[in-house]
């Protein structure tokens, strides 16, 4: 299962209707947790999302809407008995905030600190790129390895059926019939993690070909001022980064508590993004991820389409 559940929307304060952030991307067997703010381990409950599906925890940066919730989420892992590694990834200059909020935390856990310093990979398929915020800050994408998809007809033409299909797959050719023959190239599914952030070009870089570009949208176009000032994003400027990037589908959050009604920031971010799916994300909307490139559709309630 792919989807990504989103745990909170809101930036520096939260308000009556959005939770700090905090993002759990379920990707096949893997739970990465991004930037759990304070109430992330309720959120997770409200959700139905359990602790123990996380496997990897990932900080863009240490301010404390993107990371105060981390002690609650570690000890509720412990408290759920969680004995698999949890990996910690976040920027190296934030390690002491990071090991006072864990040593916060319950021990117990098989927690595995990750910090890095330089653009790059840190799991297999998950690559840290820089932002520019106020303090260090890196951008994630989860990367799925180009594929092939097995084209039925072409199957039947060339005479492959029953077991003799999956010994094609394993070995590439079978009796003459290579695996290029009977099928066609399928890119491999891209999520990005683009949080606070002034327009960088890794910012960019991350939004490539993403079939999901997940991107904080703080303020409002004629904020221009404050977003350069607290080096945020404008909800024009996240739309612009979703068409330079070409991304499949775009999901607004983080925004200021000043946006009651984020109906506003969501035009003024497709005036922007040309041709892709923009959405402004509530706390509990759910994205799944569909077939590779087919773009993301809500799967629950209360998630937008985006297809
Ligand atoms: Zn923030």
């Amino acid at each position: 299962m792919r989807e990504l559940v989103v745990l909170g929307t809101a930036s520096q304060v939260p308000t009556r209707t959005r939770n700090h952030n905090g993002y759990l991307l379920r990707w096949d067997g893997e739970g990465l947790l991004f930037d759990p703010g304070e109430g992330t381990q309720r959120q997770l409950t409200v959700a139905g999302t359990p602790a123990s599906s996380i496997t990897r925890i990932c900080l863009t940066h240490v301010h404390g809407d993107h990371c105060f919730g981390l002690p609650g989420v570690l000890s509720r892992m412990v408290l759920d008995g969680v004995d698999h590694p949890v990996h910690l990834h976040y920027p190296a200059s934030g390690e002491d905030v990071v090991r006072a909020l864990v040593s916060l935390a319950t021990p117990g856990l098989d927690l595995r600190l990750r910090p890095h310093g330089a653009r790059g990979d840190v799991a297999h398929g998950l690559a840290v790129v820089p932002l520019r915020h106020r303090v260090e800050t890196y951008g994630y994408r989860l990367t799925e390895p180009d594929g092939r998809t097995l084209v039925p007809d072409l199957l039947r033409a060339a005479g492959v059926e029953g077991p003799d299909v999956g010994v094609l797959q394993r070995q590439g050719s079978l009796r003459g019939v290579r695996l290029e023959d009977v099928s066609v190239h399928r890119p491999g599914q891209r999520v990005a993690v683009v949080m606070d952030t002034e327009v960088c070009e890794g910012a960019e870089e991350l939004a490539e070909r993403a079939d999901l570009l997940l991107v904080e949208c703080t303020f409002a176009d004629d904020a221009a001022d404050l977003a350069h000032e607290y080096r945020h994003l404008t909800a024009g400027q996240a739309g612009a980064l979703g068409a330079a990037g070409q991304a499949a589908s775009v999901v607004l959050t983080h925004f200021s508590s000043r946006y009651p009604d984020t109906g506003m920031l969501l035009d003024q971010a497709r005036a922007r993004a040309g041709a892709r799916t923009v959405v402004a994300a509530q706390d509990l909307d759910r994205y799944g991820l569909g077939r590779r490139r087919a773009g993301v559709a809500a799967s629950e309630e209360g998630g937008q389409a985006a297809s």
